[in-house]
């Protein structure tokens, strides 16, 4: 039961780099944003410390830090930031229609444009351990956080493309890269498991899973476990990357916008546009190639400059 309708030009969804980049642009645009930030405020970089590589930044910055900036600077022209989570949408499919929201399942927004910036999340095995190390040497990001291990020895977990792709990005940096395949092949295509074949620091144990991350508060290695022949042994590692795929946080979106089979919104060409008119996605919502904040941004900017000339070809 909707308590509340309202009237706006246009409705961000989602607090991290896209959304607040959206807003930024948005409201110096004079649209007037309205964005709901979703339980997690700020986005994925509130659960890491260090972001060494957004630019602006010579020393680096605190994940935490970066998105308040990120939000001072959106407030600062007008954008309205609500503590809330869209529970449903209802989106017109026509050009110049209006958009229903609902937040919390009960407020209604009522919006002309649309910008969807709901992020993806990572996934992890969901070990005590590895929950509890999380900054303290897991990641689920080696571009994010290879740097760190830099000449070090480090375990990726995973048998598709991106674990591929992290451990011979990892390869690079480190001294030595093991990567744990739970079953005895790779589900990597032939192109990337030739690359990791040819890399000399890195070696693949299958058949293998992480009993345990070892450590209090930092890595200090991994208990792992060949799940054929039980048989466990102690690899000495100081960063373990979890790299067994993400999941776009879509599902409100199911058979209303165009989505990949993992759930990626698909966009039209170079630019945000979704299959329906008025509606934009931007940020790792839309990108399983990239993942980084600085490409977030980039699109949220998109997605705002896309809105406005959206808005401008009505009148
Ligand atoms: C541990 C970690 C470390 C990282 N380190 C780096 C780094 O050093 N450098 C780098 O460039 N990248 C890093 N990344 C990746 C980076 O965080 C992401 O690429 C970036 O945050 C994506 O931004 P986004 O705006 O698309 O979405 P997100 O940051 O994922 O934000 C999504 C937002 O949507 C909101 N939301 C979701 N569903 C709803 C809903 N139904 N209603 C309303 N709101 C909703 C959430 O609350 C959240 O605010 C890291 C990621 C992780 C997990």
């Amino acid at each position: 039961m909707s308590d509340t309708i309202e009237r706006i030009k246009c409705l961000i969804i989602g607090s991290g780099p896209a959304g607040y980049t959206a807003a930024i642009y948005a409201s110096r645009a004079d649209l007037k944003p309205v964005m709901y930030t979703g339980m997690q405020m700020g986005g994925q970089l509130t659960t890491t410390t260090e972001v060494d590589n957004f630019p602006g930044y010579p020393k680096g910055t605190d994940g935490n830090a970066m998105m308040e900036d990120l939000k001072n600077q959106a407030e600062r022209f007008g954008t309205e930031v609500r503590f809330g989570l869209v529970t449903k949408v209802d989106f017109s499919n026509k050009a110049g229609g209006i958009h229903k929201i609902t937040i919390d399942e009960s407020k209604i927004v009522e919006a002309e444009t649309v910008i969807i910036s709901t992020g993806a999340t990572a996934k992890y095995l969901g070990l005590e351990s590895e929950q509890r190390l999380i900054g303290g040497g897991v990641s689920a990001c080696a571009t994010c956080d290879g740097f760190f291990y830099k000449g070090q020895d480090v375990i990726v977990v995973g048998a598709g493309d991106t674990a591929a792709e992290e451990a011979t990005y990892l390869a690079n940096i480190c001294k030595k890269v093991t990567i744990l395949v739970r079953k005895d092949y790779m589900r990597a295509s032939k192109a990337m498991q030739k690359r990791v074949e040819n890399t000399p620091n890195l070696e693949v144990k299958f058949n293998t899973e992480i009993d345990e991350v070892l450590g209090d508060n930092v890595v200090t290695g991994v208990r792992a476990i060949n799940n054929k022949t039980q048989e466990k042994e102690v690899i000495d590692v100081t960063g373990v990357f979890i790299a067994i795929g993400h999941k776009p946080n879509t599902e409100i979106f199911k058979e209303v916008l165009d989505m990949d089979e993992v759930g990626y919104l698909i966009t039209k060409g170079k630019s945000t546009k979704t299959n329906l008119p008025g509606v934009f996605a931007a940020g790792d919502v839309q990108d399983k190639e990239y993942r980084q904040a600085v490409t977030a941004a980039g699109t949220g900017c998109m997605a705002a400059l896309d809105a406005e000339r959206y808005l401008g070809s009505l009148v």
